[in-house]
């Protein structure tokens, strides 16, 4: 059992039970579910493309997911954000090839846990590129217990050791609410690591950065 395959859902189970009754789920009774948005496919990133330098997943490894370990989404919303930091080494690399080089590693080191995939959603790199990790169609692995309906985002450093770029958090700041916008959430959704779990995640230099994104909700 790795965090994967935690939660095989409620959400899910209840979502089958509509599928197979689609008559009672319209019934009036049952008019309280809230509607789910209609939303391009998770694979569309083109949302971002304007606002963000966006790497996709295919530019940096060639080692393909593997569905079997992942969970899929199945058109379901995103209803938070989490942030993390990568939380080993001091990283400072801007250049591209060096920072493929810490995405292998922190793909490599998910891949030795047996998850699925890269357990985040987007990574955000010292010159504050964001580079796609594992598909929005697929529940990340970033958060124990809390995967389903939550963005993973990471930013490459140690930031109990050492501050955030000033063009990392320029792209949190802009990342963060353009995939609210897009999934329609609550803007004060948006969560540290430690807010969730017992862990100094995303570090003392980040946090309060995700704390003021907070505040603006
Ligand atoms: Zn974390």
């Amino acid at each position: 059992m790795t965090v994967e395959h935690f939660n095989v859902t409620r959400r899910g189970f209840i979502r089958s039970l509509g599928l197979a009754l689609p008559a009672l789920a319209a019934a009036p009774s049952l008019s309280f579910v809230r509607a789910s948005p209609v939303l391009p496919p998770a694979t569309d990133l083109s949302f971002l493309a304007p606002h963000v330098t966006l790497k996709r997943r295919h530019e940096w490894t060639r080692i393909s997911p593997n569905p079997e370990r992942l969970r899929e989404a199945n058109g379901s919303s995103y209803d938070r954000i989490t942030v993390h930091h990568a939380g080993m080494d001091i990283i400072r690399a801007t250049s591209e090839r060096a920072v493929v080089g810490h995405l292998d590693g922190v793909l490599g080191a998910h891949l030795g846990r047996r998850f699925g995939d890269v357990g985040y959603h987007f990574i955000i790199d010292y010159a504050g590129r964001v580079w796609e990790g594992r598909s929005l169609a697929f529940w990340g692995a970033h958060v124990s217990g809390q995967n389903d309906h939550n963005i993973g985002i990471v930013l490459l450093g140690n930031f109990e050791r050492q501050r955030p770029s000033r063009e990392q958090l320029a792209t949190m700041d802009r990342l963060v609410p353009l995939l609210q916008n897009r999934y329609r959430m609550r803007k004060r959704e948006v969560y540290g690591h430690i807010d969730l779990g017992q862990t100094l995640c995303p570090g003392k230099y980040l946090y309060p950065a995700v704390r003021r994104l907070k505040q603006r909700g």
